[in-house]
């Protein structure tokens, strides 16, 4: 995989696929212009360097032309935030674009309407990659969160381009960060794993015993856990099914001697809300009604032991129910060791969904070493999965 940093892009077209995938409001406004900007110093290298720039992009998931999600909508947005003009073809293909296409001057900026309007996108077609391909001389992939996706922009276009193919910066240092992590991790390395469900995380645990020092499991799915180590855990959110994989999960890591770190106490509640009485019980001795929505202090004294004790972090899913307010202490803790810990020196990667979120939402974005951009490609990372998107820029 070639970096663009590698490249003039003097005198030449690039068509870039970007993910601009934005949420909107329902005026179509966007809400978070995150991946604009993420993709924005891929899009200056090629227009500083005196090429020009063919933006494509998928928009929600439209299965026939939506005026909502176009992105006529969004041009204003991304002018905004690119501060460059940015020239939109109604059309993704045909005549029309193929003219605007041509009259395109170095230094200028293209957008393309939204691929997923065009049904041949999702199923990877070689025609319509081909047309898109014609109107460029090299092709950059830097939507990291649809690298997952075997598409005609994120996919068949790279095989187009023999070795006129480059990854864009933003889709490069995700692949750089997981392979930090999950190849050449400086040891201790350390993976702290919540979210609400074991079964949304058998994969990466599968995958990630083979390479880590340490697993911290927090959140929901400690309690899957716990109940099949015979504990009592009241109303707690847990997998029956999934009882008897926690425990070969537990052997396994035994076997292979990577340390695994249970909840110790729980913060509960008989509530799911905000406003019900809260208390704090041994994780194991959690009487009927009460549910645990966040760890106690225990727990996070000894997370906090294997947070800074590691040279390199990954985290995946919040340790409580961060949501609420009431439970969102345990999740700000584990962010504050893993900023302290970063500030020492390690390494420290959020990756997939919904720990995202918590570190955005608590202020923890720069005080990590990197924070994913894309979810659904993140997580087949973990689980050891090999992108197309990524496949097909290597080959
Ligand atoms: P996931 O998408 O699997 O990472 O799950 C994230 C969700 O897990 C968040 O919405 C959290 O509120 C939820 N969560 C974390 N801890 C708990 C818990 N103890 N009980 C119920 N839900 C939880």
């Amino acid at each position: 995989m070639v970096s663009v940093e590698k490249k003039c892009f003097e005198g030449l077209k690039a068509i870039i696929r970007v993910d601009f995938n934005v949420p909107l409001d329902i005026n179509s406004n966007v809400i978070d212009s995150s991946r604009i900007k993420a993709a924005k110093p891929t899009i200056l290298k090629v227009i500083n360097d005196g090429g020009s720039c063919i933006l494509i992009s998928h928009l929600g998931r439209p299965k026939k032309k939506e005026k909502r999600l176009s992105f006529i909508n969004i041009i204003p947005e991304i002018e905004k935030v690119l501060n460059v003009r940015v020239k939109f073809a109604e059309e993704a293909t045909g005549n029309v674009t193929k003219q605007i296409v041509e009259d395109l001057k170095p230094g200028e900026v293209l957008l393309l309407e939204n691929l997923r309007f065009y049904p041949e996108e999702v199923k990877g077609d070689k025609n319509f990659a081909k047309k898109l391909a014609s109107y460029a001389d090299c092709y950059i992939n830097d939507a990291f969160g649809t690298a997952h996706r075997a598409h005609a922009s994120t996919t068949t276009m790279a095989g187009l381009f023999k070795n006129k193919k480059y990854s864009g910066l933003l889709l490069y240092n995700e692949v750089k960060a997981i392979k930090k992590v999950l190849k050449n991790g400086e040891k201790p390395v350390l993976a702290i794993l919540g979210g609400a469900k074991v079964s949304s995380k058998i994969t990466i645990i599968e995958n990630i015993l083979e390479k880590v020092d340490k697993i911290i499991i927090g959140g929901g799915m400690a309690f899957t856990f716990i109940k099949a180590l015979g504990g009592s855990i009241g109303g707690s959110i847990f997998e029956e099914n999934k009882m008897t994989l926690a425990l070969s999960i537990l052997k396994e890591a035994k076997k292979k001697q990577v340390k695994i770190y249970l909840p110790i106490d729980v913060l509960c509640s008989k509530e799911f809300s905000n406003t019900g009485s809260k208390k704090i019980f041994e994780i194991n001795k959690i009487p009927p009604k009460w549910q645990g929505l966040d760890s106690g202090p225990e727990s996070i004294k000894v997370f906090k032991e294997a947070i800074m004790s590691s040279k390199t972090i990954l985290w995946n899913g919040p340790i409580g129910v961060f949501e609420l307010e009431s439970f969102s202490k345990g999740t700000i803790s584990i962010g504050n060791y893993v900023a302290k810990s970063t500030k020492r020196g390690a390494f420290s990667l959020v990756g997939g969904g919904d720990s995202v979120a918590a570190v955005k939402k608590f202020n923890f974005e720069n005080k990590v070493s990197y924070v994913s951009t894309g979810g659904g490609a993140m997580l087949e990372s973990l689980e050891g999965k090999s992108l197309p998107g990524i496949e097909a820029l290597s080959n």
